[in-house]
């Protein structure tokens, strides 16, 4: 039995809870986190986090607003 599991990581830069917060968010059905400093750049630059998402078996990759 490990308490692995219940320490969730951010997305982008694989920090822990322990170390930054995290925001729950979900994208194509999967469901992950990523810290509020990562946030923003998912934000005003979400091409650079398509890699992270397709890693998670999107292939509908977020694209910028504007
Ligand atoms: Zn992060």
């Amino acid at each position: 039995m490990t308490e692995q599991n219940n320490i969730n990581t951010c997305i982008s830069c694989n920090r822990d809870e322990t170390v930054v917060p995290l925001v729950a968010i979900t994208f194509s059905q999967n469901s992950t986190w990523i810290c509020t400093q990562c946030l923003p750049t998912l934000i005003h630059d979400p091409q650079r986090l398509t890699d992270k998402f397709k890693d998670m078996t999107t292939e509908n990759p977020p694209e910028p607003l504007n």
